[in-house]
């Protein structure tokens, strides 16, 4: 079983991450490191530092060298190319003020709530040279192609089928970031073997998005362990922004890192602190 812990170097790990890799070690005969590091504006080289410290002081050590998103956009533009010579993806050239204005629902994820303004422009090759723009996937002609939307097993066995209203016309490529998440996540997961995503269960809605690009790629399908989130006492979630919970602060106090990760996988979590709803 090939698992990985892919955390985005945009701020100090905290204890939800140690869970998650705690239980993806567990679980893996081999546990990579992934360092999702493709958000120019967020990523920070002293937090991939810290998220080497952190787990230094767990006692995790990944399996191999770890897998560097920055150094591995050439496999993300590949990938686009191919979606692009199926016809999957189109070229968007709103701005963040031209999204947002477009969106319905106050609190919508910018990616399914896209209202596709363009979606079905004429390509324009000279405006695509001279005007940045975003690649974003025709969730509409995806699903069609890939017959459906497909669904996903969890670990415990249970099957969970995806439906269109799962997919927006999500953003594969940005003007300043060479691949999205969801294309490099399915790119790295493939091209490293991994047969077991451990994540949250705060990434479940990206899971049929990348099922079907899985499916598109023809990438083969990981099994998915979505773990309950790791919550303050009272259920408020563990944010970045807390600066309370990173490891670091616990470390700092005094807490055995080794004896934390045997506790975590036992389910036992540090006073303060309790396993959210699956
Ligand atoms: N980089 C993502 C995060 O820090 C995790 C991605 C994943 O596990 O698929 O939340």
């Amino acid at each position: 079983m090939i698992t990985r812990f892919a955390p985005s170097p945009t701020g100090r790990l905290h204890l939800g991450h140690a869970y998650s890799a705690a239980l993806g070690r567990r679980l893996g005969t081999r546990w990579l490191l992934r360092i999702e590091d493709l958000d120019p504006g967020r990523a920070r080289p002293e937090f991939v530092e810290g998220i080497r410290e952190d787990l230094d002081w767990l006692g995790l050590a990944p399996d191999g060298e770890p897998i560097v998103q920055s150094q591995r956009t050439h496999l993300y533009a590949a990938a686009l190319e191919g979606l692009k010579e199926m016809g999957l993806v189109y070229p968007c050239f709103c701005t963040r003020a031209d999204i947002a204005a477009s969106l319905t629902a106050p609190h919508g994820d910018a990616g399914s709530a896209y209202a596709g303004t363009c979606r079905a422009l004429p390509d324009d090759p000279e405006r695509r040279t001279s005007t940045p723009h975003s690649w974003r996937l025709d969730s509409a002609q995806a699903i069609a192609r890939a017959g459906g939307v497909p669904g996903w097993r969890e670990q415990d066995g249970s099957l969970h089928q995806g439906t269109p209203d799962m997919i927006g016309d999500a953003i594969l490529a940005r003007k300043d970031a060479p691949s999205s998440y969801h294309l490099a996540c399915v790119v790295d997961d493939a091209e490293s073997g991994v047969s077991l995503v451990v994540r949250g269960a705060d990434l479940r809605p990206s899971t049929p998005v990348q099922r079907l690009l899985q499916t598109l790629l023809g990438l083969p399908e990981p099994t998915y362990l979505h773990h309950p989130l790791v919550t303050h006492e009272d259920g408020r979630r563990l944010a970045k922004r807390d600066e309370a919970p990173t490891l670091q602060a616990m470390r700092e106090a005094g807490v055995d890192g080794r004896a934390l990760v045997t506790a975590l996988t036992m389910g036992n979590l540090p006073t303060g602190y309790r396993l959210g709803l699956p």
